[in-house]
């Protein structure tokens, strides 16, 4: 259901884009999507080892005449990196990071470490569930040379899991690369609460967090893939407390437009006065939290730097702390 094309993918419906993230308006370079302050999105290949029908990048994935996969295009992005000292984290996605050879993800991977401000680089990559062969001792030493290395699967039905890819898992765990998983929901592939805490319960098993529960991106093509926001908020309800917290992703919308990721998830704080807030539990169990009569919020420190933000990043913490009063739409005041 995920990789086989459907006549249902010619359906067109509202709101369908090709690039409904727009990451394309916001690469300084291509391939290289800089959308948050202090980590960028780097795509380093349109090769996938799976081509999901549901893709976000399936307007390039799969092309081999996308611009972002050459050598020269490597040296702008890392050119990009180097003169641009917020990044501390860059996430290598594609296509899939993994299906580049050997030796040109190793010389990728000393490019990026070379960088002294990238405190931490991520990889997105399917390739332990798809092709899990890849995952070989010597390709585990490779990566492991470039800690802190952390890295995200992408597993959406426990029906996924196979011994290889436990296998593989446990190869990458041991190297001490530190594992998540993203999902994504899927109409009639993994929208029931069951197959979702079947799924993290088996992720947690091979040591990998589940991370994000994505909603189906408004992707040209995956329109019989889409699902509510609410059938979305009914699983996370199911896991919640009733499962280990480390079983339980962040269910997020992807927004339209590149307004980023954007953490949804069932309404627990049920009311609230000056001193007193009220809850509800998982099991619907009510009850008050009493905040502290004479709390100090801590004076202002001079001895921690300020992160250097570009204009219009620091958002509502920005209200909160004082620095601006109004956030406003552009051409508010005409
Ligand atoms: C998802 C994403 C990231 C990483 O987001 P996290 O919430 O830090 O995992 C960074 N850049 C772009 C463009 C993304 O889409």
């Amino acid at each position: 259901l995920q990789v086989v094309p459907r006549a249902r993918e010619m359906e067109a419906f509202d709101s369908m884009m090709e690039d409904s993230l727009s990451e394309d308006a916001h690469s300084p370079v291509p391939g290289l999507v800089h959308r948050y302050p202090d980590r960028v999105l780097m795509l380093v290949t349109t090769q996938c080892a799976s081509y999901c029908r549901y893709c976000t990048r399936s307007r390039v994935v799969g092309d081999p005449h996308a611009a972002f996969f050459n050598r020269a295009n490597y040296l702008k992005q890392l050119e990009y990196l180097r003169n641009t000292p917020q990044v501390r984290d860059v996430l290598l996605s594609g296509g899939d990071p993994l299906t580049l050879s050997p030796k040109i993800l190793d010389e990728l991977l000393a490019g990026l470490r070379a960088i002294p401000h990238i405190e931490v680089i991520r990889i997105g990559s399917r390739v332990p569930v798809f092709m899990p062969q890849r995952v070989t001792d010597e390709f585990v030493d490779t990566l492991r040379k470039y800690h802190p290395l952390w890295m995200n699967i992408h597993v959406n039905h426990p029906k996924e899991i196979t011994p290889e890819l436990v296998r593989a898992c446990a190869k990458l765990a041991d190297a001490g690369i530190p594992l998540g998983n993203q999902s994504v929901l899927l109409a009639g592939v993994n929208d029931h609460p069951e197959t979702i805490k079947k799924l993290c319960h088996d992720l947690v098993k091979m040591r990998v967090r589940p991370y994000y529960l994505y909603m189906c991106d408004l992707v040209q093509g995956s329109g019989h893939f889409r699902t509510t926001v609410a059938a979305g908020l009914e699983i996370m309800e199911a896991l919640r407390g009733h499962t280990s917290g480390y079983a339980v992703p962040t269910f997020a919308v992807d927004l339209p437009g590149g307004g980023g990721k954007v953490p949804v998830q069932p309404n627990y704080l049920l009311s609230q006065s000056h001193d007193r807030l009220v809850f509800r539990n998982f099991e619907g169990y009510i009850s008050t939290y009493t905040e502290p009569a004479n709390y100090q919020r801590p004076k202002m420190t001079q001895w921690i730097p300020k992160p250097r933000i570009e204009k219009g990043q620091r958002g509502v913490s920005g209200l909160l702390a004082g620095e601006e009063m109004t956030i406003k739409p552009a051409h508010w005041e005409t």
